[in-house]
């Protein structure tokens, strides 16, 4: 992920290059399916607490709309650059499709290094974006969300930016917000929720126990942080666990409740917790375990490390956790890998359902949306894995037959090819 030779976006476009091929799609789809359809960029300039202002780079990507607005979260990050945006708003198309959610594919991203930005300086980059990029966005349009270094406060921003800008108020054009202000019950913890309930799928069908497994995961924010809690009270042993700033591991299962405080305390960093051994992010990647849980950034399976992985079962809670020539490695080495589109799809399904809730003014309890995110997550799991055994190769090519096929039939409807 800090290999700046490494373009996210060709990774992309060749996993989807290989379904279309194995789909035997006609050309005129296959033109359409490469490149986004709309494309924004925007220079935002925000006054900083010094009194100084900054341009920061900004990008929206509404990638193929044919089943419906665009949808998509919104990242800041210092490596976002217009090809990790498409290449996030691409998976996030073939992701809605999996789920057949009547969704299309978008996303978002700020080039910046929010640990770096006060609280005011994140609102004023927050309201700048939406002034920028809000007319193009709405319910029937583009909806984003929240990733990477986005929180639902920072949505909460956006989202009064924009009703301030229409003056009306419509408050499913963004989701992920706080629960007061129209956010969804069990949204916060839906993408590590649709992880568990993926892993559970996995025991039923392979037989890899969660209870007592061994499980390595990497990134401990909104999606791996939660994913380890939930692993950790459904009986499963988590041993490695890492952020950016390095790796804990302990064969005896580290005290995740311990953990989290730890991280939430010290400004989201795990160096320096005392329930484990330091090791690295590579160490981690290849440590002895049942389960690997990539859940931080893409680009980290690669053909560097395929062969040393340990895991049997991958899971990845990130997008774009694993390059093609990786994913070849780790198919003919007999590793099971839920592809991201699938197995993080959970955030965007109960994103889905926080806009259907706000459509109709209306709240759902918790367990009502995790009842509809259990049925809709095992859902898409039985239809890939049927595909999965209609055609050989790995899971990652079943979901993007089903997905690809899904978004090429709504293109053909239309009329676009
Ligand atoms: P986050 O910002 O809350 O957490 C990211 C975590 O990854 C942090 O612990 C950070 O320290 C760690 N990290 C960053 N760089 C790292 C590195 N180089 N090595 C190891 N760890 C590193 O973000 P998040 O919302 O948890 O998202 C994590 C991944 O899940 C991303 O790929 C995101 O696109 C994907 N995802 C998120 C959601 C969601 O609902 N938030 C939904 C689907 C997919």
């Amino acid at each position: 992920m800090a290999d700046a030779s490494y373009n996210p976006f060709r990774t992309a476009q060749a996993q989807l290059d290989h379904a279309m091929e194995v789909l035997g799609l006609e050309p005129s789809i296959r033109q359409l399916l490469r490149e986004p359809m709309r494309e924004y960029r925007y220079r935002l300039p925000v006054r900083m607490d010094s009194g100084e202002v900054q341009v920061f780079d900004s990008y929206r990507v509404q990638y193929n709309h044919a089943r419906g607005p665009t949808k998509g979260g919104l990242r800041w990050h210092p490596d976002e650059t217009i090809d990790t945006v498409r290449a996030l708003a691409c998976w996030m198309t073939w992701k809605c499709a999996v789920l057949d959610l009547p969704l299309g594919g978008g996303k978002g991203g700020v080039t910046c290094n929010p640990t770096s930005l006060s609280t005011a300086e994140k609102e004023r980059l927050a309201r700048a974006y939406i002034r920028a990029a809000g007319h193009r966005m709405s319910v029937d349009r583009d909806v984003p969300a929240p990733d990477v270094h986005t929180t639902p406060q920072i949505m909460a921003w956006m989202l009064d930016e924009y009703e301030t800008m229409m003056g009306y108020h419509h408050s499913g054009v963004i989701t992920g917000k706080p629960i007061p202000l129209g956010g969804s019950a069990g949204r916060n913890e839906a993408t590590s929720m649709g992880g568990v309930v993926i892993a559970g799928e996995v025991e039923r069908e392979l037989g890899h126990q969660i209870a007592g497994a061994r499980c390595a995961i990497q990134g401990f924010g909104n999606v791996g942080g939660i994913l380890a809690r939930l692993l950790h009270e459904r009986g499963a042993r988590v041993i490695a666990i890492s952020a950016v700033d390095g790796a804990i591991h302990n064969e005896d299962g580290i005290d995740i409740p311990k953990a989290l405080t730890y991280y939430n305390r010290n400004m989201q960093q795990i160096a320096g917790f005392d329930g484990g051994d330091a090791i690295s992010n590579e160490e981690l990647l290849t440590c002895s375990c049942e389960m690997l849980f990539p859940a931080a950034l893409e680009n980290v399976i690669t053909e560097s490390n395929a062969m040393d992985i340990q895991a049997k079962v991958i899971i990845e809670m990130a997008n774009g956790p694993t390059t093609p020539a990786a994913d070849k490695i780790l198919y003919e080495r007999g590793i099971f890998v839920v592809p991201d589109i699938l197995a993080n799809a959970g955030g965007v399904t109960v994103s889905y359902l926080e806009q259907v809730q706000n459509t109709y003014n209306y709240r759902w309890s918790v367990e009502d949306i995790n009842r509809e995110l259990q049925r809709r997550m095992k859902e898409a799991f039985a239809a890939v894995y049927a595909e999965n055994k209609r055609v050989e190769g790995p899971m990652r090519l079943a979901a993007y037959l089903l997905a690809v096929e899904r978004v090429a039939e709504a293109c053909r409807l239309r009329g676009w090819v």
